[in-house]
């Protein structure tokens, strides 16, 4: 977030989307650079302040550096034919490398996207992005009451499958060396409980156990160690 943006604060309202469906649209905003681009969205509402955003998509559109418009015949076509009119209830554009905030033009084209397709809708998710992940997010409401709400995003990252499968292949393959059996006390000398530690590696292998800490294959060894 640039300097002199408002801050978003806890209240207001989430738009949650997938880690997935974000980069879609950051790769979008991307590949059109150093032009702008819009396209749409579906949205769900899916708790008291919480919209689900998903499924970006774009249509032919005319655009410039500073400006992005509909190809008329094809946002027309895509109205007639999509399934999901009713439920894209988001306008997104890039503003490429600039800052990610709503012009007076960007807010006059949010409310004319919210009425094309589905004029009785109730409420409409507006997002500004730029390349560099920044955005600026508002969800209008115009019934029963007319409102322009700060919303912030929520990046739904799903869960890393891949991690637990190399975990599962670490586990197979790494065997952890057990310290060898505590010195008699005598030979000891001077050394103290975490001197010991540091000689069995012992640092080194909790890291592989870094997210099983409850069967800590180590657990008691330095209290062991330390009574003599
Ligand atoms: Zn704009």
């Amino acid at each position: 977030m640039s300097k002199g943006k408002k801050k978003r604060g806890k209240e207001g309202l989430v738009l949650k989307i997938s880690d997935k469906d974000w980069q879609k649209i950051l790769n979008y905003c991307k590949a059109a650079s150093p032009h702008e681009l819009m396209g749409l969205a579906q949205a769900r509402i899916t708790g008291d302040s919480t919209i689900e955003v998903t499924d970006p998509i774009i249509l032919k559109q005319k655009v410039t550096g500073v400006t992005c418009e509909f190809d008329k015949k094809d946002f027309a076509q895509w109205i007639g034919t999509s399934e999901n009119v009713s439920d894209t209830k988001v306008f997104w554009h890039s503003h490429v490398n600039m800052e990610a905030f709503f012009s007076g033009t960007d807010r006059e084209t949010s409310l004319r996207m919210a009425n094309i397709g589905h004029g009785a809708s109730k409420w409409f998710v507006s997002i500004v992005a730029n390349v560099k992940g920044e955005y600026e997010a508002v969800v209008d409401v115009f019934h029963p009451f007319k409102a322009c709400i700060d919303a912030r995003i929520e990046i739904k990252r799903a869960p890393n499958s891949e991690l637990a499968l190399i975990r599962e292949e670490v586990n197979g393959k790494v065997e952890v060396e057990l310290p060898a059996p505590a010195l008699p006390t005598s030979l000891l000398g001077s050394m103290t409980s975490s001197d010991l530690f540091r000689h069995s590696g012992r640092n080194t292998q909790r890291e592989y156990f870094a997210d099983s800490e409850s069967d800590n294959p180590f657990m008691g060894m330095g209290d062991h160690l330390g009574e003599s």
